[in-house]
């Protein structure tokens, strides 16, 4: 990419293998795909026989032991190659929730077969069509019967379900007006949908602006084995709030690796570009707004690096977090608005891939958690404001 990285990046190397494997699938494999609403299969397959889905998972079970500064450094190189990180980036951080609040049973019993890939835990069913952002006021049930829960309900936006073995699931155990404390009554399951499918379990894709394998799922009675409760039962809010944090860093990251293929392609078009004799990239009007995003990336990179660097260290980093999520979504969404620009009529043309990665980078305006929520977080956590909700 372009001039300004001087110091020495300790993840060289995994960029390399990274950006070397993502040259195998270039724009044509994710354009054939996007036209088709198709799962990147051979994509996946590929990043987990590497290792690379595993890198947050320990030594002890199996996977590299990595920190979340190369986690990201990965899924951000996913991304500055022009592919997508949203077919599989959950198999990194999901298992985070049994990793911290599972037991040494489940640990053993479902780690090592995660980090290998025999096993893909890559749904998380959280998001319900009558709650959205409000996740207490979720509906889905789980009743207690003997050695079983049995589950009824619905989850929206449960991306990857047709295609994970596994699924995390937060369900409501304690009604809401019984519960002690306003976090509490809700669980956390690990579901196998292996089982399930076609009987209790309904799985229903919907198709999206862009190529996302999302669903909604109908729980009929689906029994769940007591022993796939993850925790204490009712604590399953925090166990979920807990695990968000890494995915905002490993979003954010993806939304930087996506700025700078923006900034990348746009560079390259308005020095190629000639038009009145001389190329489009010498006209200020087009030049400045390259650089502005490249200034508005640079700074929200920073504040990615410093979130995974203090998760890293540990202790509360619910700001950074959420800061790092909200500004590398926004530079990313300025710098697709710009190469559209750049490129002018060909911005719109699908051989550029730059209308599918705009609207690609359109999502994480909303989602993992949408920009509102992220100002209200910081508004009432950081400067004191009244609570808005
Ligand atoms: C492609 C895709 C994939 C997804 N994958 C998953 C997944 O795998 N698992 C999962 O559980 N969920 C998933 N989601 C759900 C995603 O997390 C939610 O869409 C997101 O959190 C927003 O919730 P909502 O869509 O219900 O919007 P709503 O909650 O209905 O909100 C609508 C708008 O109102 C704003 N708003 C709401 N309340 C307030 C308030 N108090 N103050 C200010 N503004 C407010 C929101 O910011 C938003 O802009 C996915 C969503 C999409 C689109």
């Amino acid at each position: 990419m372009t001039k300004g990285h001087a110091e020495p990046d300790p993840f060289a190397d995994i960029r390399d293998g990274v950006r070397a494997l993502c040259a195998k699938f270039p724009g044509d494999y994710w354009r054939s795909l996007d036209r088709e609403r198709a799962y990147p299969t051979a994509f996946v397959a590929a990043l987990t026989e590497a290792g690379y889905l595993a890198a947050l998972i320990p030594e002890e079970f199996g996977g590299s032991g990595l920190t979340i500064s190369a986690a990201a450094a990965i899924l951000e190189e996913v991304h500055a190659s022009g592919g997508n990180g949203a077919a599989c980036h959950a198999q990194m951080y999901i298992m985070g929730t049994i990793l911290r609040h599972g037991s040494d049973a489940q640990k053993q019993r479902y780690l090592p077969k995660i980090a290998s890939g025999e096993l893909r835990l890559q749904a998380f069913g959280v998001t319900e069509p009558t709650s959205g952002t409000d996740t207490l006021a979720l509906r889905t049930v789980a009743r207690r019967e003997g050695d079983h829960y049995v589950i009824n309900g619905q989850k929206i936006w449960t991306s990857r379900a047709e295609h994970s073995d596994l699924m995390l699931l937060l369900a409501r155990t304690t009604p809401r007006e019984q519960a002690q404390k306003r976090t509490d009554g809700l669980s956390v399951f690990l579901v196998d949908m292996r089982l399930a499918q076609g009987t209790s379990m309904t799985i229903t894709p919907i198709r999206t602006m862009m190529n996302h394998a999302t669903t909604q799922i109908f729980f009929d009675d689906l029994r769940v084995p007591a022993e796939n409760l993850i925790g204490e039962e009712g604590k399953g809010f925090r166990y979920i709030l807990s695990g968000m944090n890494a995915e905002r860093i490993l979003i954010a990251a993806e939304c930087i690796g996506d700025a700078k293929w923006f900034i990348d392609k746009a560079t390259r078009y308005a020095k190629e570009r000639e038009l009145f004799g001389r190329p489009i990239g010498q006209n200020q009007g087009v030049q400045f707004p390259i650089a502005r995003c490249y200034a508005q990336m640079r700074a929200a990179e920073l504040m990615v690096r410093e979130a995974a660097r203090k998760y890293e260290a540990g202790g509360d980093i619910g700001a950074e977090a959420n800061m790092a999520k909200l500004l590398a979504g926004d530079a990313s969404w300025a710098a697709a608005d710009m190469c559209v620009q750049t490129h002018g009529g060909f911005g719109f043309a699908e051989e550029y891939d730059v209308e599918r990665k705009f609207r690609e980078a359109r999502l994480y305006q909303v989602a993992p958690i949408s920009t509102n929520m992220i100002l209200s977080y910081l508004a009432e956590h950081v400067l004191g404001l009244p609570r808005s909700y």
